[in-house]
């Protein structure tokens, strides 16, 4: 399911997270990643999590807490693209200044991307967070990459 994303103020903001379950399983580690408190499950912890962006600093702390990979980081404040940080657990690492392809929800080729930030810390139990840049009018489509090499 996808989450809803924030008011256009909000987006203007800074980086912001969106949330991607693919349905209702009992499941909440990232209620508890969230270093601000952002993230919280309704009534029962099978109901989808639900981000308070007035919270949401867009620390990207949660995209590799989530076993299920389905939280992702939105920049779109730079003025000729948007950032994406997914979680990212295939080896070798794509590495800054690599170009890929953009993949959508179905797996389909849609854009270049060129990789901009890399986090891999032995904290986030190997997966790491790619950030790329996108075309803005694509930063809510593109949900991982392929490397070109
Ligand atoms: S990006 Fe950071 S502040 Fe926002 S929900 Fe995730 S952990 Fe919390
Ligand atoms: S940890 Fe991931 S899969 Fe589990 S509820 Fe949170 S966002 Fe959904």
């Amino acid at each position: 399911m996808l989450s809803e994303v924030p008011s256009q103020e909000r987006k203007e903001k800074g980086p912001y997270a969106v949330i991607e379950c693919p349905e209702k399983i009992p499941c909440d580690p990232c209620v508890g990643a969230c270093p601000q408190g952002a993230i919280a499950i309704p009534e029962s912890m099978v109901e989808l999590p639900e981000i308070d962006y007035d919270k949401c600093t867009g620390c990207l702390v949660c995209i590799p807490r989530c076993p299920g990979l389905a939280i992702f980081v939105i920049d779109e404040t730079p003025e000729d693209h948007a950032l994406v940080y997914i979680p990212y657990e295939f080896i070798p690492r794509p590495q800054k200044g690599d170009t890929a392809l953009g993949l959508d929800r179905e797996g389909k080729e849609r854009c270049e991307v060129t990789i901009q930030k890399i986090i891999d810390s032995p904290k986030f139990d190997h997966c790491a967070v790619v950030g790329f840049s996108v075309p803005k009018n694509l930063c809510h489509d593109i949900r991982f990459i392929k490397l070109k090499n």
